[in-house]
């Protein structure tokens, strides 16, 4: 079963391979799949270099990881901070570099929470705190709040 594979009918993510062939080129593997809710059948062209990454959330629901809801984080923590594009854009890159280095595909929705988290610290307080505050589970309000009153010493 792959998960990151969407049913074109139903765009369910729960599939069974039936088959699978290695395309003339053999840049891409064709799977013959059905779907496990609807049962319709479909074929899908996998590219061997694209290992889909997929972010588990705290509620048991996987999407793929996707660059760009990461960017759009970062950016809104940013807004109106002396924060470039180019420094956004660098810590989206080493955000999905770290990613995709680690050893699972399945990485938890929290472990590239606190990739941002930790990356937004190094670039701008503001945008660390709004970001952390927006992100952060309450069980982590103490903490938050001394990060804060340390801010305030400043
Ligand atoms: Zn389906």
């Amino acid at each position: 079963v792959n998960l990151t594979v969407k049913c074109p009918y139903c765009n369910k993510l729960d599939s069974k391979v039936l088959d699978k062939r290695e395309t003339e080129e053999a840049e891409a593997t064709r799977r013959r799949r059905e779907c496990l809710s609807c049962s319709k059948r479909f074929t899908t062209y996998e590219r061997i270099e694209m290992v889909d990454l997929v972010v588990v959330k705290k509620d048991g629901r996987r999407e793929v990881f996707d660059r760009l809801k990461v960017r759009s984080g970062i950016m809104k923590a940013c807004e109106k901070r002396p924060v470039s594009t180019d420094q956004i854009e660098k810590a989206v890159d080493e955000i999905e570099s770290f990613v995709r280095a680690m050893d699972s595909t399945e990485v938890p929705s929290t472990a590239v929470g606190e990739l941002v988290i930790n990356k937004l610290k190094a670039l701008d307080k503001v945008a660390y705190i709004r970001f952390a505050s927006v992100y952060r589970d309450f069980a982590d309000v103490e903490a938050f709040q001394k990060e804060v009153s340390k801010l305030l010493k400043k």
